[in-house]
């Protein structure tokens, strides 16, 4: 799969990941990654500590920056 980024910019580069938004493939140079964490168990008792990552392209990241808390 290559980066749909560095397609549309005419350029070719090998994905590393998979936008978890539109499905896109991202190479090293434009994919996002954030924590989120994850509740898991019972609402009562200690907080979970389960974190997920996100892969994200640029645009996804850019859609999602704004209320969901992402950092870098
Ligand atoms: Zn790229
Ligand atoms: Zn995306």
């Amino acid at each position: 799969m290559h980066c749909l980024e560095c397609r549309l910019a005419r350029m070719t580069s090998t994905a590393v990941g998979v936008c978890r938004g539109c499905g896109a493939g991202v190479c090293g140079n434009h994919v996002h990654t954030a924590t989120v964490p994850v509740r898991r168990g019972p609402v009562l008792g200690p907080p979970p500590e389960a974190v997920v990552r996100q892969v994200l392209c640029p645009a996804c990241a850019l859609a999602t920056a704004s209320g969901a808390g992402a950092a870098s």
